[in-house]
């Protein structure tokens, strides 16, 4: 038994759908830039160049139903509906033809983002992480196991705000699959269980206030709602 000198934290973990038991969260992995319309009114070619990810702490995580306070330091904080893979199975060199074998389930993600900071980051050249890897920036719902889903590959997802439509696209408009997805970033690292990759978000972006309600649907998963709170 490891003995430490503070209490170490507890282990990050999400929700799984129709079950008391919570999936672990070992890292968080997001694609940039994966559906064409959101690259485009992003400012950039959606050609396909390579996929590029970044990260967001284990224990940003928050589940379905949360109320999150609005976070410090932004005047523009956006909402991004994604759907989120689930590693169950590690590996390294994983081909796409393999790739789904190394999928537990699938959830409906919220990638909130610091815009302001995340376009200050950019001009000047710096890491992505005050835009992108705040408290609080990773809702996860439940993860839907694949026994219970299958893969999901088309099909509906949509963000509302306030009952008001912001992203409305189908998951076959993705540039880069999720078994390629999954392929190209297994050779840059190993992809381990409990790994999640949020997988890019459709065009449509924008702000959310305070008191907003948010709702994401993919097909298959039902829906996930989170509160924005008072400025944290
Ligand atoms: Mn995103």
């Amino acid at each position: 038994m490891t003995e430490f000198v503070i209490t170490p934290p507890d282990a990050p973990s999400v929700a799984v759908a129709g079950s008391q038991v919570r999936f672990p969260v070992r890292r968080i992995f997001c694609v940039g830039r994966n559906y064409a319309a959101h690259a485009r009114e992003m400012g950039k070619d959606p050609d396909r160049e390579p996929p590029f990810f970044f990260t967001k702490p284990a224990d940003a995580v928050v589940d379905d139903n949360a109320t999150i306070a609005y976070p410090p330091e932004t005047k523009n904080f956006h909402y991004e509906a994604e759907l989120v893979v689930a590693i169950g199975k590690g590996g390294i060199n994983i081909s796409e033809a393999d790739a789904l074998d190394h999928v537990w389930g699938y959830a409906i993600g919220n990638d909130l983002t610091r815009r302001d900071l995340q376009a200050a980051a950019k001009e000047m050249g710096r890491p992505w992480d005050w835009g992108k890897a705040f408290d609080n920036s990773a809702v996860c719902g439940p993860v839907h196991p694949v026994e219970n889903v299958g893969h999901l590959q088309e099909g509906m997802i949509r963000l509302s705000v306030n009952g008001e439509v912001k992203q409305d696209a189908d998951l076959n408009e993705m540039i880069w699959s999720i078994p390629e997805q999954i392929a190209i970033l297994s050779r840059t690292m190993a992809v381990k269980p409990g790994d999640l990759i949020y997988s890019g978000t459709p065009a449509g972006v924008g702000a959310l206030e305070v008191d907003d309600v948010c709702l994401i649907e993919i097909v298959g998963l039902g829906g996930v709602t989170t509160t924005i709170g008072e400025r944290g």
